[in-house]
């Protein structure tokens, strides 16, 4: 059962029932699910969360109406790595992974793909939609197949080969469109109006979908033991998922399900599309729109519609914003490889980058708990990497050759 009692404007406090709705009729500001917590108090318990499911629906009484069932292909219920190596060249003295690359689709957008389809389903819709950088159409198409449902999924047209491919394998109808991802979320409003009977994950059911990123905080606290960490680094596009973690966390504070200090949230991005981190250090209000131009596809939105809400989190929490180059990134992108064994895709490389660069400027502190998200696997982008992790030599298929070329690379003593 759910504690979702419809939604509320984001920002004059407006209420709407929980029908199929964006934006405010008085302010047009964003609306959101708004949740009788009061209500849920003693119902939803650490016990009651222990019951249920191995994915993200074990909060489903934190999370939208699902209707009769969710839209469940096992999203969320992610590993959270101690990541001990790692720690150690970063002098870091507790740090974790939440390795979202485990999703049914490879990404952390199963998790808002499961609740908006959930929540459109039950609805009335029956067609699935959505905008996107990659790795939402991949989450879309897949789960439209899943329940059936034809999907309409827009990309810029020039993505990585891969989130083409794991888009287009499922059989929706795919646009690419000859701009980028601000382009395509403006195209997607107008279509919207034309369509209205299509659930667009990230416009009309925009308040359904960011729900879903509430579960990596339910997540992370739950596998600690229901205890908050110090400090989480979070990636950032739209800037959805960074405030639905910050929202996870005071839901649980406000059941009691976990006690202490919040956790810092901090922020990364890619230098090349970081207008969230150049407000934040600018100390500007608004963010000023970026044309994107990094290696980091799935952050690559040029006008983050979340943006100002980040802003206010980070600020209010104390924490701080990465923005890193793309060296940065593919080095990162190796380095949690080779010390952790976790293969991500570029946004997981802008995370780790970020959270080097924050502890050396003494805004992340070391001596405490830091959970990183891993958001996307690393087959997504392996276009940026395919030319450099190759093989370490060529040899002919003979014993000579192959001592001769492990001689070379220091594996067996010269002779
Ligand atoms: C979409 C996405 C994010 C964050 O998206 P928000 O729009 O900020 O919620 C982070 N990592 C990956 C891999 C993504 O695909
Ligand atoms: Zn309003």
């Amino acid at each position: 059962m759910s504690f979702a009692i419809g939604l509320i404007c984001r920002e004059c406090g407006e209420t709407y029932p929980s029908e199929a709705r964006y934006s405010c009729d008085f302010c047009f500001g964003p609306l959101e699910v708004r949740y009788d917590l009061e209500a849920a108090k003693g119902v939803v318990t650490r016990a009651s969360i222990e019951a249920g499911p191995l994915s993200m629906w074990r909060y489903g009484a934190l999370l939208p109406d699902p209707g009769d069932a969710p839209v469940d292909m096992g999203a969320g219920w992610t590993p959270l790595r101690r990541a001990t190596r790692l720690g150690e060249v970063l002098g870091v003295r507790e740090l974790w992974l939440k390795d979202d690359t485990r999703n049914p689709t490879g990404s952390f957008k199963d998790r808002v793909v499961s609740c908006a389809l959930s929540s459109a389903r039950r609805l009335g819709f029956t067609t699935a939609a959505c905008a996107s950088t990659g790795n939402l159409a991949t989450s879309v198409a897949a789960h439209a197949a899943f329940i059936g449902w034809p999907s309409v999924t827009i990309i810029p047209s020039d993505l990585e080969r891969s989130k083409i491919a794991m888009t287009a394998i499922f059989g929706g109808t795919v646009l690419g469109v000859e701009g980028n991802y601000d382009d395509v979320n403006r195209l997607c409003v107008e279509l919207v109006a034309e369509h209205p009977d299509w659930a667009f994950a990230n416009v009309n059911l925009r308040p359904y979908y960011a729900e879903g990123s509430k579960t990596l905080a339910f997540e992370i606290a739950e596998q600690l033991g229901w205890r908050p960490p110090r400090q989480v680094v979070v990636p950032i596009a739209s800037g959805s998922q960074f405030t639905k973690i910050a929202k996870g966390f005071h839901q649980l504070f406000e059941l009691g399900l976990i006690e202490g200090d919040a956790p810092v949230l901090f922020g990364a991005q890619a230098t090349g599309c970081s207008p969230i981190a150049t407000a934040f250090a600018d100390g500007a209000d608004v963010v000023t729109p970026q044309r994107p131009n990094t290696i980091a596809r799935s952050l690559a939105i040029g006008n983050p519609a979340d943006g100002p809400y980040v802003l206010d989190e980070v600020r209010a929490g104390g924490g701080d914003i990465g923005s890193v180059s793309d060296n940065e990134i593919l080095e990162c992108i190796s380095l949690l490889a080779t010390t952790e064994g976790v293969f991500a895709e570029t946004a997981g490389g802008v995370t780790i980058a970020s959270l080097r660069q924050m502890i050396r400027r003494g805004s992340i502190n070391p001596d405490e708990s830091i959970v990183a998200i891993i958001s996307g696997h690393g087959l997504k982008t392996l276009d940026v990497i395919a030319d450099t992790a190759t093989v370490t030599a060529t040899i002919s298929p003979s014993l000579a050759s192959a001592e001769d070329a492990l001689r070379v690379h220091q594996l067996v003593a010269a002779s």
